[in-house]
This record gives structure tokens, sequence and C-alpha cells, in this order.
């Protein structure tokens, strides 16, 4: 970005977006105005899971669109009851409340969680421990939850009541769950941390603890939900059950969509009037939720986000193997996957870009790479041939600068 356009431009200065105008997207590719395409391995931050322009999706927010937009929730909305019947199938959950965003799905596990103890008749039980590197979103409560200093800073006290140990440290972990604590909050991998997956033994301690301390286990499955890991949801994998999960992103598949699933016995506390939103479930965001359901669900959809992980994998191996010097670790499940780069992690996506394809930046020095989940086998052969492009051009600069 121009030094002029951003002294000019009415938006907040929150982003250093690239700069590149993407004019309309098809399947894993985008086009931008002057006409380049670009391979999707962004994924809209793993929100677009069926790809641009998917014709089920298009074709369910038309006809929608011309029914019904909204009518707030002081009437039933049928496609929310069809939603809502198909997620608690599917899953643990009896119980669902949708939201527009991630962050908002959070807040309604946070606030299911300590209205669970208040109804117990135990309110002072409120306290909620993260883990390091947590990303939950950017509201007051759930930078608190995340509890990274960065986006903390400037923004006045910190929400009272969560308690943040590092991961993977079990002293830390019993030290502080205390006789305040309502629930434990994990991302079963998380994503803006660096695609860091929570071993499978770990999950069944988690839960095996929460059951001991009579606590909640709360996943955020906002980036791993959605079959993105491989399986519909990511804790699936550890074959444990949660009594709340936050689900966003790859529902909606690009419209303003997420989710709030509990148990029966973890939502007994929300009752009328406890909790709220004006948009969140509009016919709109119903029509396309029930439509990414549709595919997502269908018999074989699941196999080809493993497929194609392990193809990705396996050609990701290869470039490790040769390019040492740029990047260093493959990490990650399904097509949540994370490459830790010996490069400045920035550099490489600017470089990946030069060659037409997308990635995300994470923690830890890492570029995501979150694909549509329908990507084919072709598609994925042409994605690594332009990543290890971009990695050979990384790797000769190195080389240049070192002679
Ligand atoms: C993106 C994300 C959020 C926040 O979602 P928004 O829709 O941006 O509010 C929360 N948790 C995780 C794990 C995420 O990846």
């Amino acid at each position: 970005m121009s030094a002029a356009s951003e002294t000019s431009s009415p938006l907040y200065g929150t982003y250093a977006r690239a700069d590149v105008r993407f004019e309309r997207g098809e399947g894993v590719w985008l086009v931008a105005e002057d006409g380049r395409r670009y391979m999707d391995f962004a994924g809209g931050v793993a929100v677009s899971s069926l790809g641009h322009g998917h014709p089920h999706l298009v074709e369910a927010l038309k006809s929608q669109a011309e029914k019904l937009w909204h009518v707030s929730n002081l009437y039933e909305i049928p496609g929310q009851q069809r939603l809502g019947e198909r997620l608690t199938a599917a899953t643990f959950a009896d119980k669902a409340f949708f939201t527009n965003s991630g962050a908002e799905a959070l807040e309604c596990a946070i606030k299911t969680a300590r209205r669970y103890h208040y109804a117990k008749g135990n309110p002072e039980r409120f306290r909620i421990v993260t883990f390091d590197g947590a990303f939950h979103g950017r509201t007051l409560a759930t930078i608190a939850a995340g509890g990274q200093p960065k986006y903390l800073e400037g923004f006045g006290p910190k929400v009272e009541g969560f308690d943040q140990v590092p991961f993977g440290d079990w002293e830390a972990l019993n030290a502080a769950i205390k006789p305040e604590t309502a629930a434990l909050l994990i991302e079963p991998i998380q994503g803006e941390g660096g695609i860091r997956v929570v071993p499978r033994e770990m999950m069944r301690r988690l839960r095996e603890i929460c059951d001991r301390e009579g606590i909640l286990l709360v996943l955020d499955e906002v980036q791993s939900g959605t079959g993105r890991s491989g399986r519909l949801f990511a804790h699936e994998w550890s074959e444990i059950r949660p009594d709340i999960m936050a689900v966003a992103k790859g529902i909606g598949g690009g419209f303003p969509l997420g989710v709030c699933l509990a148990t029966a016995e973890a939502a007994s506390g929300m009752t009328v009037g406890s909790h709220g939103t004006t948009y969140g479930g509009n016919p709109l965001a119903m029509a396309v939720g029930n439509a990414v359901l549709d595919v997502v669900l269908e018999e074989g959809f699941l196999e080809n986000v493993r497929d194609r992980s392990l193809q990705i994998k396996q050609a990701l191996a290869s470039v490790l193997d040769r390019y040492p010097d740029v990047v260093s670790e493959i990490r990650g499940e399904g097509l949540l996957l994370g490459v830790k780069a010996v490069v400045p992690n920035g550099a490489l996506i600017a470089e990946m870009r030069r060659h037409g394809i997308l990635g995300v930046p994470a923690g830890d020095n890492v570029v995501r790479l979150l694909p549509p989940l329908v990507i084919t086998a072709d598609e994925v052969r042409e994605g690594m041939e332009r990543l290890e492009a971009a990695v050979a051009a990384m790797s000769a600069s190195n080389t240049a600068k070192a002679g």
C-alpha cells in the first residue's frame, strides 16, 4: 500500500493489506482486476470451505434472497430449526445458538459456561483456563481469553476471569484450576498460533480433568471445524466429546455465520432473555449454512479432504528435503496445514503470491495453507508446483545473498 493511499483512505489503518484486488472467484481460483489468476490456498482464512461461486451455495442464497432476508429472533426461523437439528444430530450437542462470527460464538460459549455454574448455585465459578498461543477473536472478552499482549495493548483493563497456562504444562494446568474455575477453553488445532495440533492423548486428559473437577470443556473449532481437519470436527480425531463448542468460518462458506453448540446440560442456564442477537441465524445465513452442510455431509467429502491432505504433505516433504534453508517443518491435520518457514513467513507469502498462490501467515513464523475443501488432486498438484517455485526462488536469493 502506498503512503498516499494510506493517509487518504477512509478505512481504519488496522490492516497491512496486500496490493491486489480480486474481482471474482471460481472454485479454488481468484481472478484479480488485472486479469491475473491466483490459486486460493488462503481460503479467506479457512472460510471458503467450498471454494468460490459454488453453484449450490449461489443457488441457496439467490433463492432465499428472493423470499425473505430478515425477521429477527422475535419469530421462529425454520432454517434455524433445520440447521440446529442437523448440527446436533451430527455432533455431541443438543442445543445451538447462531451468531454472525467466530468471536460472537466464543462470547456465547463463555457466557454459557459461566451461566451453567451460576444456575447450579455456584456463581463464584466464572474463571476460564486458556492456553498460550490461543486465538479466540477480537472482542474484549475474547482478547482476554486469547491472552496475546499484542491484541490486549491499549484497550484498557483486561476482562477479568481468564487464566492462561503454557501449552502441555500439566503442573501449571493443575495449579490454574481453582474453586472458581468454570471451564477449560482450547482450540483442538491452534490456527493463528501456528497450526499447533493438540495431541490426542492431551485432549483425552483434558476431558478427564474436566470430569474430575466438575468443569466444562469448551472447544474453539471456529477454524478447525466443518470438515477442515478431515473429520467433521477436529476433536473427533481424539474421540472425546466437549460440553460446548464454538464454530464459524467454514460453516458459512463466505457468508457471515457462527454457532455455539452445547449439550442440554451445559446450556441449561441459558434461559429466556439471558442472551440474544439481532442478526444471528437470519434466513439468509441459514439458507447458506444448510447448503454448506448439504455438501460437507455428502459421502466421500471428508475422504477427499484427508486424501488431498496426504497429497500436500507428501509434496511438501519433498520440498522440505530440498530447501531446508527456506522451510523446516510441516504441521496440521486435513487441509488446516502449516509450513514453518526459515525465511520470514511474510516474505515467503509475498513470493508465493508472485507465483500465483495465496497463503496466510500464522504465529511461530508459519505459513498456513487453507485451500477450499473441494480442491481436486490436479489442483493440488498445480498448487504444489507453484509453491515449490516460490520456495526455490527464495532459496536462490538466499544463495545469492550468501555468495
Ligand atoms: C477466526 C477465529 C476466531 C474469530 O472469528 P471471527 O469470525 O473473526 O470473530 C476465533 N477463534 C478461532 C480459532 C479463529 O480461527
